[in-house]
């Protein structure tokens, strides 16, 4: 073997003695990503992980689609991407009524403004410059750069959101280590990511579209709870497809819609929702809420 092994063995979040082996090139677009897989846990990763500049990667062309991966800009539709965030802070008020909220990986604020009218105390945290500034400027506290660096007591949150985050983390074992000890000890961990686990990341193999320059890890519903019961998570209620109900998805996905065709896309979001509820494990998309 060669000695990409031992490196990858050392960033592991779980076992820092995991069985990692080449997997495949994606295939995902023109992307060419080197895939690397753990026969143990199933974890899996980009190795090297230096193809493409990350360091450049979020600023503001990350926001306007000129990149060669790019974020759309809630901030064009915050009205529609609104439905979808009361949606799920009402779901998360089902266990965590009131307290300090923290997104990480929060962008222009949207979500946490949000949060901030259920009565939640809002704070975030942005590696990106150009949107933790406006997050900023427009009242939530937004930390700038890395949750690692950021000085936030022990024990000082009652809900920590990651939306569509923990796939982009280089140094994922010190991030989940930070998590746990900065949650309280009865507060909530809401993670979404893709659930390699899934049929459809099985199915789809190297095309899979989440294979993307900027994801640096794959995690299954799985491993990921391994991962979080080895820092001292017990209780955990796992959610295929998302935690939320299927109307904020349509409500939400009007505003990207121009012409009355675009209604025909209801059939295929309800579809692919539906199919995550009924068929568990079909679909990739999940959403994981873990408590110590
Ligand atoms: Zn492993």
């Amino acid at each position: 073997m060669d000695n990409s092994s031992e490196e990858l063995k050392k960033n592991c979040p779980l076992n820092k003695d995991c069985d990692w082996n080449f997997k495949f090139n994606s295939e995902y677009n023109y992307y060419d990503l080197p895939i690397y897989k753990c026969n143990t846990c199933n974890l899996e990763t980009i190795y090297p992980k230096d193809k493409y500049d990350l360091k450049t990667m979020y600023e503001a062309s990350y926001y306007q689609g000129n990149q060669a991966y790019s974020y759309i800009d809630e901030r064009k539709n915050e009205k529609h991407e609104s439905y979808v965030w009361d949606a799920r802070i009402k779901n998360i008020m089902k266990f965590k009524k009131e307290g300090k909220f923290l997104d990480i990986g929060s962008s222009f604020g949207g979500f946490l403004s949000r949060a901030r009218s259920f009565g939640f105390e809002s704070y975030g945290v942005e590696i990106s410059n150009y949107s933790a500034k406006y997050a900023n400027d427009r009242g939530i506290p937004t930390f700038k750069g890395s949750i690692l660096d950021a000085n936030f007591p022990e024990k000082s949150f009652d809900v920590i959101t990651l939306i569509e985050v923990i796939e982009h983390l280089d140094k994922p074992d010190l991030v989940f280590e930070k998590l746990a000890s900065i949650l309280n000890d009865d507060g909530l961990l809401v993670i979404q990511t893709a659930n390699f686990d899934g049929s459809q990341a099985k199915n789809k193999g190297p095309k899979y579209h989440y294979y993307l320059p900027g994801h640096l890890y794959y995690y299954s519903l799985g491993n990921l709870k391994l991962i979080l019961t080895k820092l001292g998570f017990k209780n955990f209620v796992s959610y295929y497809g998302v935690d939320f109900p299927l109307m904020a998805k349509l409500k939400k996905s009007r505003g990207s819609f121009k012409t009355l065709l675009d209604y025909l896309k209801w059939f295929k979001i309800a579809y692919y929702h539906l199919q995550s509820k009924l068929f568990k494990g079909s679909t990739s998309s999940m959403v994981l809420y873990a408590f110590k």
